[in-house]
């Protein structure tokens, strides 16, 4: 047997389970099965006593005997066992002589009423709560009784209705693993160089995988689960960081070795002092530009760290160095908004900015397209009109991009292809989407990433609060003293793909309420839509952002970079259903002047507890990275805002972005170390490093290429 063999051939399998397991658990192969690991652990010498139990405690283990039983079906009438279904309620009395518990199934109730009958003695094991005063045991998971007391710790596989129904039970997945251990493990080789296992502490792979399954105390289990978690974090980092490797030795980047005047004629006229944060990304970004290879960096930074200035910096190297640079926006709006500050901040160099959007008049056009041919152009500010063929750069030498997930990787290949002497333009992304630092590793293992952590000094916290609906009245008057004080409103309401039609239906219904609590003429209200044409949507936009309209309704199309500093209050309707960083997004919308501001989550009548969390952490933290992290902990990396179309490489098995932080960090500046010294890892040391990454689960396609 081999980590290749089918799993139909372990005893008691045969074609037709082996179809069901890969259907079910995606375990095709011995090799697959053994890195399907228990997703917890029974601590089968704990059996507590139901005296002892106590509300709220984590998950323990009881053995008791069925005393009586009830079924009861819709409505809680006593149902008849026989026609036992969906919807009905399975409530057990159980006791162990130290006390009694009810035990309660709402699922699976027509298997489970054949099961638990008075006078039958079962392992149940969940997690206690507390229901009408008492304690009780909601969809305990049950198991023979005989389950208990030989000691040691067993594990629990995922499972399905499909498998529980098809026999294929915990017990039979612990025997299949047990079949497949021993079948494998004498010929097993390590995945990992005997020097990387004593450098780093690791146990062997045998060893690992017998305790991960069937582990002989908590110790042997944390050894196993933490090399398994390393050589899994590992292996994925020295793939992505190889990658990088290989491409930043081919990649010729244009050399950038000057400051240059530009750069230091804004710098000694700035206004303010850059944070810590931002100068240490301008030199991380210098850095690049002159080491000859192309730059490739993420520049990820909070609504309002400051991160135009770092882009205007950068972009006088450029120019210092006798190249162009272009920053592309997603909207109109805000390349607008762009052109307006940064033409601020190049004044005191001479250098000529210009903007260029599919509302660019022709003449215009036609004299930004001969200015950026001729050179005379220094930077250019615009929207995806950059990227046409006719716009033609003398020596374009850096992009710009602000917020990369508006951009197809086509679009942003067309602008790589614009670069002087045939190199591609360095290359800076910036995103105001916090993503953990261990995400972004793996999701940009093979860019280099830069995170502005530090706020600008001044800028007063947003006041985060949450309303019921019983308070709109009290809304209505808080908008109405903060107009008075000259400020506007944003109120958004969600709009959710499924859900289209009905968010419309609110969407309109909210506005027509708003428009009659705030009637005209003394007030103005504008609407923004997905629905509207660009257009009307500038056209409300503008008319907001120049202070014409007091109160801005809109989807989260205005989740996008919008500055209007004199907006202070940020109502967000059914705020219960945006995930975290939308709404931190969304708050990060006002705050932005020096006066108080304010972010009122208004919420509906049925919040989940889940929901509910997300709107106490906003309320409880204004920090991007902090409420990104808890997000992670709540829905899974893989769900994140902004990360969805990237996705994760490969599933780990085993270890989580979201808690295995530290492994990461570990793991990556090992991965460095090794690859420092021998990059392709070519040496007979790493041999065996080589060998698994030529495995097809790290042969992807280079997903994270920016541009
Ligand atoms: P971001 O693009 O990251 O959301 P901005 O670049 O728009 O943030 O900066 C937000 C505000 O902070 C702007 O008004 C800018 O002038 C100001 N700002 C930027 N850097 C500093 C600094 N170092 N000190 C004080 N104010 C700053
Ligand atoms: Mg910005």
């Amino acid at each position: 047997m081999t980590l290749e063999t089918s799993i139909q051939y372990l005893p008691g399998v045969g074609p037709k389970r082996a179809r069901l397991l890969q259907d079910e658990l995606g375990t095709g192969t011995v090799g697959d099965l053994l890195r399907l690991y228990p997703f917890r652990y029974i601590d089968r010498t704990a059996v507590q006593r139901i005296a002892d139990l106590l509300p709220d405690q984590a998950y323990i283990q009881i053995r008791a005997t069925v005393r009586s039983v009830k079924l009861l079906g819709k409505g809680g009438k006593p149902a008849d066992p026989a026609k036992a279904g969906a919807g009905m309620r399975l409530s057990a009395i159980v006791e162990d002589g130290s006390g009694e518990i009810e035990v309660v199934f709402f699922k699976g109730v027509k298997w489970m009423v054949t099961r638990i009958v008075p006078g039958a003695t079962f392992i149940f094991f969940g997690k206690p709560t507390v229901y009408g005063g008492r304690i009780n045991l909601v969809h305990p998971e049950v198991d023979a009784p005989d389950n208990v007391g030989t000691g040691g710790l067993t594990g629990v596989y995922t499972s399905t209705e499909k498998l529980k129904t098809a026999g294929v039970t915990g017990k039979v997945m612990t025997k299949l693993i047990a079949a497949a251990l021993e079948g494998v493990l004498p010929e097993l080789h390590e995945t990992l160089p005997d020097y990387i296992l004593r450098e780093k502490g690791l146990v062997p792979l045998t060893f690992a995988l017998r305790q991960i399954h069937f582990p002989t105390d908590q110790n042997a289990l944390a050894k196993a689960t933490y090399r398994l978690k390393f050589e899994e974090l590992f292996l994925l980092q020295l793939s992505l960081l190889k990658q990088k490797y290989i491409r930043s030795r081919n990649e010729k980047g244009l050399p950038m070795p000057h400051v240059g005047p530009a750069f230091n004629a804004c710098f000694n006229a700035l206004p303010y002092e850059l944070t810590g944060a931002q100068k240490r990304v301008i030199k991380e970004i210098r850095e690049d530009l002159r080491s000859g290879r192309q730059m490739n960096r993420l520049l990820q930074g909070d609504v309002g760290s400051g991160k135009t200035m770092v882009a205007v910096l950068t972009a006088l190297l450029a120019i210092g160095n006798g190249y162009q640079a272009c920053l592309m926006a997603p909207t109109e709006v805000l390349t607008q908004q762009h052109f307006a500050n940064i033409s601020r901040y190049l004044e005191p160099t001479g250098v000529r900015v210009v903007l260029l959007t599919g509302s660019t008049g022709v003449a215009a056009r036609r004299e930004i397209h001969a200015g950026l041919r001729d050179g005379s152009i220094g930077l250019v500010i615009g929207t995806h009109a950059l990227i046409e063929d006719n716009v033609v750069f003398r020596r374009l030498g850096l992009a710009i991009i602000d917020e990369q997930h508006r951009f197809g990787v086509d679009q942003r290949s067309r602008l790589w292809a614009k670069g002087a002497d045939g190199i591609p333009p360095h290359v800076l992304v910036m995103t105001a989407t916090p993503i953990p630092r261990t995400l972004a590793m793996t999701l940009y293992g093979d860019l280099d990433v830069s995170v502005i952590d530090e706020m600008p000094p001044g800028r007063k916290p947003v006041i985060t609060r949450q309303f019921g609906e019983n308070k709109r009245y009290a809304l209505h008057r808080f908008m109405r003293d903060q107009i008075a004080l000259g400020r506007q409103v944003f109120v958004v309401y969600p709009l959710i793909f499924e859900s289209e039609k009905v968010d419309y239906q609110n969407l309109e219904r909210g506005y027509e309420e708003i428009v009659e609590a705030f009637p005209l003429p003394q007030y103005k209200v504008a609407i923004v839509h997905g629905k509207q044409t660009n257009e009307e949507k500038n056209f409300n936009m503008n008319a907001f952002a120049a202070g014409r309209a007091h109160i801005l309704v809109s989807t989260t199309v205005i989740e996008v970079g919008v500055d209007v500093p004199n907006a202070s209050v940020m109502v967000i309707e059914s705020a219960e259903r945006f995930g975290l960083s939308q709404l931190h997004q969304l708050r990060g919308r006002v705050g932005r002047g020096s006066e108080a501001s304010y972010c009122i989550l208004m919420k509906g009548q049925k919040v989940s507890k889940e929901s509910q969390k997300r709107l106490d952490l906003m309320c409880a933290t204004e920090n991007g990275f902090d409420l990104a992290e808890e997000d992670m902990k709540m829905r899974g990396p893989g769900d994140l805002e902004g990360t969805q179309q990237s996705g994760l490489p490969i599933s780990l098995n085993i270890a989580s972005l979201a808690r295995d932080g530290q492994i990461l960090s570990d793991a990556r500046s090992y991965a460095m170390h090794i690859l420092d010294k021998d990059p392709t890892l070519e040496s007979e040391a790493n041999a065996l490093l080589a060998a698994e990454l030529r495995k097809d689960k790290y042969m992807a396609p280079d997903y994270s290429k920016i541009s």
